[in-house]
């Protein structure tokens, strides 16, 4: 080889080695950022999980895959604030039904249930290997029931105590908040100063309060209040899940609702809300009765729907609050969505089964149904309940959140609400393209920079250089949720690409069966090394209370600083790879003495049996 020649081979080698500077590129785009603001067209590099370039490539840039958009949208990876997927990953470690509407983040833990060790299910999720990306809040419900069962008392001091420091355990584990289900047992027993006193230890770490208000119908401005109160006393942020108006005789309330949270704001509390788009609801039959007739365990109820006299008085009070009270014609807005005991009722509305079961449809004998239903082992149910004018009204509001409210779907399981398969496709293809209700960029910064900034996952959620790679190419004409109620087991379409953290889980609208998800841990996370994390005495070795500008780590030595309350992401964003590390040598129990007594139900119990109230 001539001198010459072998410079020619040097230099190709180089340029090659150059030019492969990126993992992904993506061109021909539409770009939307995320922040709200207009499309644009421009190209993006993806390098080692992150966005390396957008806008224009440095000349020369290529990368071994090649994504033509063909001007279609490319946007962040839709976040969903508010899921239910404890259990889920196990089954379905890719998480499909998310995947192909779009969603590349979940915040799981809501509505008071969430998984009792979190530091425990994030090194198992990370073992497992996920999907798509996963944070989660800490169950009220489940810390009450871990530490006093399914009781209707208050504490005593020490369950208290013992309430607060599962509670800051879970925040140093990496819960992103706490969550409430005040509709579901042991969230109805539990009072305000109690809840008070429970989220006061999570804005400690800087993290946010999520509620399922008491009431979303007849006495929803008291809820709001509550929520209110327990934010403003502990100065911490305030989000109100799955906002809604459910009540016959209040529909047309969202307005002023929305204008409870305005004012608020405009007083100076951090408070927002998100919703499902759809009017009809989903829970378990439990909360069809009346309070009092769903303490103690599931045996515990059926025994007293059982019973003669008490099971009068479960009718006359399912009449009372649902006819007299809530103004409805008859129970024709409830549907059971999964009865195991008789799938042949599946789809079905009590009207309906009450004249196949007791060929009668007045409202004893549709009352009587949700009794037997309940005697039966329970189902899960679908209440047509809202009214679409506030369901717009609710989306239009600029602070609104788009979040399905569902888990991970099982292809062919029951028939559940079509949310969990269809809510963000739904939102781009009736409430943008088809109602004009939102413009396109405004409804997808709903869905990723406004959810991101609100659970502070501040590399996420946007177009920028820096950026964790997670987003979605779609087609707006093309995206549709075909979930229906009648037929819910279908994937949206129009989503053609997926990508999380850079790894595509769908290619060219076919799933690739990747697991590129981390665990996105809250600002109170103490780190994977910290193997002292039972530091207890935060107040005085530990993490110094929220008005304080430093923080500091666990008695490990580690220390973490932040310059203020809440932006202490230590690192989170890379932070997944540093999941899997042992941090539970020399934890304490989490069970108190008094909870040791056990068996509570857990919050693994199936769906019916957690939700236990009516509203
Ligand atoms: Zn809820």
């Amino acid at each position: 080889m001539t001198r010459f020649a072998r410079l020619l081979l040097l230099l190709s080698l180089a340029s090659n080695l150059e030019a492969k500077d990126a993992d992904i590129i993506i061109k021909n785009a539409r770009i939307i950022d995320g922040a709200g603001n207009p499309w644009y067209r421009g190209e993006i590099a993806i390098r080692d999980k992150r966005i390396a370039e957008i806008g224009n490539l440095s000349p020369g840039t290529t990368a071994p895959i090649v994504i033509d958009a063909a001007e279609r949208y490319v946007t962040p990876g839709f976040i969903d604030v508010h899921t239910h997927c404890e259990g889920d990953f196990a089954k379905n470690p890719e998480a499909e039904s998310f995947v192909r509407m779009g969603v590349t983040t979940v915040v799981t833990g809501n509505c008071g249930s969430s998984y009792a060790d979190l530091a425990k299910a994030f090194t198992s999720h990370t073992q497992l290997g996920i999907g798509i990306n996963m944070a989660s809040l800490v169950g009220q419900g489940t810390v009450r029931r871990e530490v006093m069962g399914n009781r209707n008392r208050d504490p005593v001091t020490t369950e208290i105590e013992a309430m607060k420091e599962i509670v800051a355990q879970a925040m140093r584990d990496g819960a992103v908040g706490m969550s409430t289900g005040l509709i579901y047992t042991p969230g109805t027993y539990t009072k305000t100063y109690e809840l008070v006193a429970l989220a006061g230890e999570v804005a400690k770490y800087g993290g946010l309060y999520a509620t399922h208000m008491r009431s979303e119908g007849g006495e929803i401005e008291k809820a709001i209040n509550e929520a209110l109160e327990i934010g403003r006393t502990n100065h911490m942020p305030v989000e109100i899940s799955h906002f809604k108006i459910t009540s016959p005789k209040r529909f047309g309330l969202s307005t002023m609702t929305l204008q409870m949270v305005e004012e608020a704001r405009k007083a100076g509390q951090d408070v927002t809300v998100d919703q499902y788009v759809y009017t009809a609801s989903s829970t378990g039959i439990n909360t069809m009765l009346p309070d009092w007739a769903v303490e103690g365990t599931t045996t515990d109820v059926q025994n007293r729907v059982k019973d003669p006299q008490q099971r009068a008085k479960i009718v006359e009070s399912i009449i009372k609050s649902r006819r007299d009270e809530g103004g409805r014609p008859s129970l024709a807005y409830a549907f059971v969505s999964n009865f195991k005991a008789d799938k042949s009722i599946n789809g079905m509305n009590i009207v309906e089964i009450a004249k196949k079961w007791r060929n009668s449809d007045t409202w004893e004998a549709q009352a009587e149904t949700v009794a037997d239903i309940v005697t039966s082992g329970g189902a899960s149910m679908v209440f047509h309940s809202m009214d679409e004018g506030d369901v717009r009204n609710i989306a239009a509001y600029p602070w609104t959140m788009f979040a399905s409210d569902s888990g991970i779907r099982e292809m062919g399981q029951g028939v559940p609400h079509p949310r969990g398969y269809g809510n963000n496709a739904r939102v781009l293809a009736r409430y943008v393209r088809d109602t004009g209700l939102l413009r396109l960029e405004d409804a997808i910064r709903k869905m990723s920079s406004l959810p991101a900034q609100r659970f502070r996952f501040f590399d996420r959620g946007v177009l920028r250089p820096g950026a964790a790679a997670d987003l979605v190419v779609f087609d707006l004409a093309k995206v549709q949720d075909d979930s229906t109620f009648e037929k819910p087991h279908a994937f949206s379409r129009g989503f053609d690409y997926v990508m999380v953290n850079g790894d595509l889980v769908i290619d060219d609208g076919k799933l690739t069966g990747k697991r590129p998800g981390q665990i996105l841990h809250g600002p109170g996370w103490t780190g994977a090394n910290t193997a002292s994390s039972t530091a207890v005495d935060h107040g005085a070795k530990g993490v110094v209370p929220s008005k304080a500008n430093e923080r500091t780590g666990t008695k490990s030595g580690r220390k973490r600083v932040s310059t203020t309350r809440g932006t202490g992401d230590g690192g989170r964003g890379s932070g997944g790879d540093r999941v899997g590390a042992d941090r539970r040598d020399g934890r304490q129990p989490r069970r108190s003495p008094d909870a040791a007594k056990g068996p509570y139900p857990t919050w693994d119990a199936p769906e019916e049996n957690r939700y236990l109230r009516p509203f």
